[in-house]
């Protein structure tokens, strides 16, 4: 699959024209994963939940993959801000607003000012987020692929199946069979994937050539993509491994040769939500962590556990505010970047990259919350939108590395380290 990257690369390097029409074999891989996620994440929490005979058997686990997934995230969000103070990026350059003349990000701006139209307080963020869990229609979710509240109602359903008795073998058998053949569907899916992979890849970085101002862009932008990527290379490189190795004993690095075909799935396809059938495979296939496990834990950390969104949230709000500083507007009142506001943001990027889809470029919109709450003007967002696509593929890339070392940790407390006592 690296091979099928690096071909992508090279061929819409020199002929970007060409490359761009690779656009529908792309849109055929991605649509097929899409189009398996929302019933593997519910048979698959389901078979979860029927695995281990009783949802009260849950809870330590549960409890233990949401402490890791959000110590990571906390984690990753200070690996972010700690970059930023080092590099401090932006410091003293005026910005050039032009950016936001361009067509499909003048679209995409509308967006994020929509969601931004009200300030949000920390309370709000809180809340929302609390509500996200829970939906007045199923189908809706499922149509909108919203996983959290199909999580929680899997949950509940399947537990309250495991309070019935023989009287539900019927419901359970067709649970894990379906749960079965949509993992089958995942490994044929497989086969296809270098194709898949080059297609999606050369299609958008086609596109970026031939737009012929993608290098320019990165050059003007560099020392914020530093601060960014190298934040997300320690997080994989050394947070992670780190926690891995410790609960584990796993070598971090065989680990990701394992996770390989996930992490260049979630390159290419920038989604973590398309990515999750993939992750799965690995997993269980390659890095041999039980379904148990699996389960319940990766379909929960593909929703929740962004760690790679927390990073670049809050590094991408700090670049911001050292633009907007310099500006009249905040000048004339008084705005600085001080400890405060960079704890605000801390907090608030941790809460955004929970409540964000995994989906291309959701941490975007959710980055005018972080924005809002400490003030900051959203327009500034158009600055980073040009190279906005390129970081996602790497955030992603870390989304689901971290989804997984949880799945591997929880697997060897619970599951392993209980065999082996
Ligand atoms: N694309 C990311 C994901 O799916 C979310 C983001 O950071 O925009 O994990």
């Amino acid at each position: 699959m690296i091979g099928s990257i690096v071909a992508a690369f090279a061929f819409s390097w020199m002929a970007p024209e060409m490359a761009k029409h690779t656009k529908v074999g792309g849109e055929i891989f991605l649509r097929c994963l899409m189009m398996v996620v929302v019933p593997l994440v519910m048979t698959s929490v389901m078979s979860g939940i029927l695995g281990l005979g009783d949802v009260r058997k849950l809870g330590k686990p549960g409890g233990a993959a949401v402490l890791f997934y959000v110590t990571t995230t906390v984690l990753a969000v200070l690996t972010g801000v700690l970059m930023f103070n080092l590099i401090q990026p932006g410091q003293g350059v005026i910005p050039d607003l032009g950016a936001l003349d361009h067509g499909s990000h003048a679209e995409q701006m509308a967006v994020v000012e929509e969601t931004s139209q009200q300030k949000k307080g920390m309370a709000d963020i809180f809340e929302n987020l609390l509500l996200m869990l829970f939906t007045e229609n199923l189908l809706q979710s499922m149509v909108e692929i919203e996983l959290l509240p199909l999580i929680v109602f899997s949950i509940i359903f399947a537990g309250l199946l495991t309070t019935l008795g023989k009287r539900i073998k019927v419901v359970s058998d067709l649970v894990l069979a379906s749960n079965d053949a949509l993992l089958n569907f995942v490994m044929l899916l497989m086969k296809f994937a270098p194709v898949g992979i080059f297609c999606l890849v050369a299609s958008n970085f086609g596109e970026a050539f031939a737009e012929g101002t993608f290098v320019s862009t990165i050059k003007n932008l560099a020392s914020y993509m530093v601060v960014v990527l190298g934040g997300l290379f320690f997080h994989f490189g050394v947070t992670l491994p780190l926690f891995l190795w410790f609960k584990t004993r796993r070598n971090p690095y065989r680990f990701m040769a394992h996770m390989s075909d996930a992490l260049l799935t979630a390159f290419s396809t920038a989604s973590s939500s398309a990515t999750l059938p993939v992750t799965m495979e690995c997993a269980e296939k390659k890095a041999h962590i039980s379904r148990k496990s699996i389960d319940f834990v990766l379909p929960l950390g593909a929703t929740i556990n962004m760690d790679g969104t927390a990073l670049y949230e809050a590094a991408a709000a700090l670049f911001i505010a050292n633009l907007y500083a310099v500006s009249p507007e905040a000048q004339a009142i008084g705005f600085e970047l001080t400890m405060t506001t960079q704890v605000v943001i801390a907090v608030t990027a941790t809460m955004a990259a929970i409540g964000a889809a995994g989906i291309p470029e959701a941490g975007l919109v959710t980055m005018a919350i972080v924005l809002g709450a400490v003030g900051l003007p959203v327009e500034y967002m158009a600055i980073i939108l040009p190279v906005d696509w390129f970081l996602d593929r790497f955030r992603t890339m870390i989304n689901a590395f971290g989804d997984s070392v949880g799945a591997a940790i929880v697997d060897e407390v619970f599951t392993v380290g209980k065999q082996k006592a």
